[in-house]
């Protein structure tokens, strides 16, 4: 960015313009919306300035501007539309210490002024660092066509209220009131009786809302699945649909979210697996300030909330509050993953029992039971297992597990970039650098895609006593 928008105090200050022309016209135009006193220098201004310099609404002096004459300006616009009277008249300003726009030389103006869109007291700013005002004025355009006229308005006569609204709890109620005010009744009211309904509506309208009794609020802990929408199940979806904020970690897809009410909130908690962006204390106590405020909360959290999550000690601070809670269990990324290879996790004579491990937790990486993960016919579903590949390699072999072992990564499972990439336990590792993984990854040991199997069986047949093939990456 190399122009930072603010918003810049003019009440009573002194804004100078020199220039009679249209381009001054332009910017007086905008100007004369602001409360700052305008003076404009110029030897031949147009009739409209003069009528503007009549009505009282700016100073106007008609000679040309002065050493002297931009004394104690806030801001200054040379508007002569003749570069060297620009460049003089700017001169004298910036000595005078204003702040100097030369209109249409981005290069030599200290600021820029934006496409406006003005619902006072909402303003809205655009900019585009006078790369595409083409486009500014089509967003301009855009926003103006949504956003009702009365909106300032609204806002204005819902400024002075905003003290009273305080009679309702923070949160939930408060943002109900504001959005019933701003879509609701504060139009309505508009439409029947103009600005001077609009006092009466507020008084009613927070009579109505201090009425209604509070309902409690809830937390839902939902499992969002490993990605794919439709492996979401009923509840998770009825619980997105009534959610009034969603608190979900960086693996729930965009798909997923797109789900939610349109007017819930949506709060990015930003955490993979177990390397944390924001602290767990803050997702604890986000998810019970909304709850406490009356707000169904839906803590949405990747496949299962159960598997490799905080579930415990957020339900901990949860019950600390007096909050009610439930859990939506959703599937699990190892179950969309073995369901993308063809296999099952168990199989009779194979493995009775299959164990869910963390690559690493917080501490670095995991250790684990790897004699036993060693022996013949084990199944393993790794979690976060990218980074620590080499050393779960490692700790395997170590502890005489058989190298040529089936391992399969499925990257992306459910989605529609799903990839599988099918190895051994020797060559695990080489065969991820080469991979360059960059979606989430759910490790399969011990188990080779159905496909894969049958390859090695079909050249086992031809070709003799053979390995299967360390990278079979062909059956996304
Ligand atoms: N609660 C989640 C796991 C959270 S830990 C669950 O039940 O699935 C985060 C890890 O889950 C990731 O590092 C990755 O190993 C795995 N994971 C989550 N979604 C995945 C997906 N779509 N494909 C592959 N692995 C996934």
């Amino acid at each position: 960015m190399q122009h930072f928008p603010i918003f810049l105090a003019v009440a009573g200050r002194r804004i100078v313009l020199s220039g009679g022309g249209d381009a001054a016209l332009a910017k007086l135009r905008l100007l004369l919306k602001t409360e700052a006193h305008l003076t404009v220098f110029a030897a031949d201004p147009a009739p409209e300035i003069r009528a503007w310099a009549e009505a009282g609404r700016l100073k106007l002096v008609e000679r040309r501007l002065e050493p002297g004459d931009t004394l104690c300006a806030a801001l200054f616009y040379a508007a002569d539309e003749d570069a060297a009277e620009d460049t003089r008249t700017a001169a004298i300003a910036h000595a005078d210490g204003a702040l100097v726009n030369i209109v249409d030389n981005l290069e030599d103006s200290q600021f820029i002024t934006p496409a406006i869109v003005d619902r006072d007291p909402v303003t809205i700013a655009i900019g585009t660092e006078g790369a595409a005002p083409v486009l500014a004025r089509a967003i301009k355009k855009d926003l103006e066509e949504r956003l009702p006229p009365v909106l300032g308005t609204l806002a204005r006569i819902g400024k002075a209220f905003r003290a009273k609204v305080e009679a309702l709890p923070f949160g939930a109620k408060r943002r109900a009131f504001w959005s019933d005010y701003y879509f609701n009744a504060g139009p309505r009211a508009i439409d029947a009786g103009g600005a001077d309904a609009l006092e009466g509506a507020l008084d009613r309208l927070l009579a109505d809302h201090l009425d209604t009794a509070p309902k409690p609020g809830r937390v839902e802990f939902v499992g969002a699945g490993p990605g794919d929408p439709e492996l979401l199940t009923l509840k998770a979806r009825r619980a997105l649909h009534e959610a009034d904020v969603v608190i979900h970690d960086r693996l729930v897809t965009p798909e997923i979210l797109e789900l939610a009410r349109r007017e819930a909130t949506l709060i990015d908690a930003g955490k993979e697996g177990f390397g944390a962006a924001m602290a767990q204390g803050d997702i604890n106590a986000l998810i019970v300030e909304h709850g406490r405020a009356g707000a169904h909360v839906v803590r949405l959290q990747s496949g299962d909330p159960t598997v490799f999550g905080r579930l415990d000690e957020e339900i901990e601070a949860v019950e600390a509050a007096g909050l009610s809670w439930s859990i939506v269990p959703g599937i699990t990324a190892a179950s969309a993953a073995v369901a993308g290879i063809g296999q099952s996790l168990t199989k009779r004579q194979r493995n009775s029992s299959v164990r869910f491990l963390t690559g690493h937790d917080m501490k670095g990486f995991a250790d684990h039971d790897w004699h036993a993960l060693a022996a013949p016919g084990e199944v393993a579903a790794i979690y976060m297992g990218k980074k620590s590949a080499r050393f779960i390699q490692g700790r395997l072999l170590m502890h005489g597990a058989d190298p040529d072992t089936p391992v399969t990564v499925i990257e992306n499972a459910s989605r529609p970039d799903q990839r599988v990439i099918a190895t051994t336990l020797s060559e695990l590792e080489p065969t991820l650098s080469r991979a360059a993984l960059t979606g989430p990854a759910l490790t399969l040991f011990g188990l080779a895609p159905r496909d894969a199997v049958h390859t090695a069986v079909m050249r086992d047949v031809h070709r003799g006593p053979t390995r299967v093939s360390p990278l079979q990456e062909a059956f996304a």
